[in-house]
């Protein structure tokens, strides 16, 4: 087959939620559709359980797990489908934001009782940024939950997203009798039997037709003809290119448990959802159907055995085909690498695969290149843009505790800064080291890590910072430029790639910043330009 023909029927996608809502579920069901595996229960839940936090064989097990499920891959319907996986977690929402960088586009999962919840906000503001195309499911309804327009205008004003819903749900919890498809113009009933892959559906191309009393009731057919009557009035038409812009959402709802409004889900995303988009490289916009392979790192996984200190580098392929024993420019450091075992994905196992194609990820063993956002080619100097790094929620100046390992300790926290566990800052003024994560869990890793992987000691000093500023003048050589640089001097550092950073100790010093220094632009994210 033509390579062009295998990248159209890539569909790569993550999934996103708030932990609890129903993302190992939803995930589960999916693979179960595709055939991949064969049992609930396979897909490990990922997650790091409550009160576990100190606890570093979970953070162990937690990252052994998250190697198997770092990508699920299975085939449907004449697709390849790539579900990456993005920790729930919020001390690992880093990662998150990178991988989110991989993909094409998205589901979100969403607690029909619960809501809107944080870390489903904070992800999906990303996505905006981004444009990447977001399906919302809601999930849960064999349980009580929020009545659904409430919930869809719940959607659109916490996330700021316009919905569409394509499915509406007749009753909910204990009257919950299944859905509409909108989508399909089919209704499904709910029987509560999660066991049941192939859902029977009943056609209803006119929702007036009176045999849908005799299926569900009088009363439950006469309300969901006025659900639907609201839903066509309120919501715009669903229009595909909307939702690949990114400026309209389409809205299912379904009990993932259950596996019930899971193939509606599945089906339409087949349709509707994108293959492997274009990228933009700092040089140029790059098209997945180019011959020529390109690709970026997007995570890096170290193993935290020290017996087995190899590291897997995930890469997102950008263009063409990607083959084992190849030579690949890894254009950072401007060398030549071949890889003599690529690991693809499938389901939940990875193997040594020969090919693979744009849309596609392949996990290489790294001894210490890559860092994220590494770009590899076959010669062409790209790199890629868009991995950004957001401001870390805690900050620490970090110690060494032990002289004789001052090296050691270097080396460490530059490896560990590389994969991405947290950002290092150095500050201008005395080049103390701090360094930033989004969890307080990561202070833990990387302590452990350091000791168990680098034979290094180190120990943090409280610095207490509200948020990390990547400052932009709009001209360095301004005297307002170099007054700033002066009045704060103790708060500037300059990032891991020597950016600038004004590590500002309060909001109100951001804001008076900005007041007084309107020429000097403050960002949130290191990506501004
Ligand atoms: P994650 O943290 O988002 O991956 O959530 P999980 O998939 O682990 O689900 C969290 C909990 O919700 C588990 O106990 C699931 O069994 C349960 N759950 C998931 N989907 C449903 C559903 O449709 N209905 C009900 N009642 N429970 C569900």
């Amino acid at each position: 087959m033509d390579f062009t023909q295998e990248i159209a029927k890539r569909r790569t996608f993550g999934i996103i939620s708030h932990p609890d809502a129903g993302k190992t579920t939803l995930t589960e069901k999916l693979l179960l559709f595709g055939g991949a595996i064969q049992e609930a229960g396979a897909v490990k839940n990922n997650k790091i359980k409550k009160g576990a936090t100190s606890d570093f064989m979970e953070i162990e097990r937690q990252r052994g797990i998250s190697v198997a499920t770092s990508v699920l891959a299975f085939n449907y319907q004449e697709k390849k489908i790539n579900i990456l996986d993005t920790p729930g977690h919020k001390d690992f929402a880093e990662d998150t934001f990178r991988t989110l960088t991989a993909v094409d586009s998205v589901i979100v999962v969403i607690d029909v009782a619960k809501g809107v919840e944080e870390q489903t906000e904070k992800l999906v503001e990303v996505c905006r940024m981004r444009n990447i195309p977001m399906i919302v499911f809601i999930n849960k309804l064999d349980r009580e939950g929020k009545d659904a327009f409430d919930l869809l205008d719940e959607v659109e004003q916490k996330l700021g997203l316009k919905v569409t819903p394509l499915s509406f749900p007749i009753g909910m919890g204990y009257d919950f009798k299944g859905i509409y498809n909108i989508w399909e113009k089919n209704i499904n009933l709910f029987s509560g039997d999660s066991k049941k892959n192939i859902e029977e559906t009943i056609a209803f191309d006119d929702i007036n037709n009176p045999e849908l009393d005799t299926i569900i009731g009088d009363s439950a057919a006469s309300e969901l003809r006025d659900n639907l009557e609201l839903v066509y009035e309120v919501y715009p038409e669903f229009n595909r290119d909307s939702y690949l812009d990114g400026t309209l959402q389409p809205v299912f709802f379904g009990s993932a448990l259950n596996n019930f409004g899971v193939r509606e889900l599945l089906d339409c995303f087949i349709d509707i959802a994108p293959a492997p988009r274009a990228k933009n490289a700092e040089e140029r916009l790059v098209e997945p159907e180019e011959n020529k392979f390109s690709g970026f790192v997007f995570k890096i996984h170290a193993n935290m055995d020290p017996k087995h200190r190899d590291r897997l580098a995930f890469i997102k392929i950008v263009s063409g085909t990607f083959e084992r024993n190849k030579p690949y420019l890894h254009v950072r450091n401007n060398k030549k690498l071949k890889f003599s075992s690529p690991n693809a994905f499938f389901a939940e196992k990875k193997e040594i695969v020969d090919i693979s194609y744009a849309g596609d990820i392949v996990g290489l063993h790294d001894t210490g290149n890559f860092k994220i956002g590494d770009t590899l080619t076959e010669g062409e100097n790209l790199h890629f843009k868009g991995i950004p790094s957001f401001s870390p929620e805690h900050f620490r100046y970090i110690n060494n505790a032990d002289p004789m390992k001052a090296k050691q300790l270097m080396k460490g926290v530059d490896q560990l800064m590389d994969e991405g566990v947290a950002q290092l800052f150095t500050l201008d003024l005395n080049g103390r080291k701090i360094i930033g994560t989004v969890g307080a869990l990561q202070y833990e890793v990387i302590q452990y890590r350091l000791e168990h992987e680098y034979g290094a000691k180190c120990s943090y000093e409280n610095f207490p910072v509200h948020k990390a500023c990547w400052v932009e003048p709009e001209d360095e050589k301004s005297e307002e430029f170099t007054e700033f640089k002066r009045v704060k001097q103790k708060f500037l550092a300059r990032d891991k790639h020597g950016q600038l950073v004004f590590l500002a100790d309060s909001a109100f010093s951001i804001q008076m910043a900005q007041q007084k220094y309107p020429s000097v632009k403050l960002h949130f994210t290191s990506e501004f330009n």
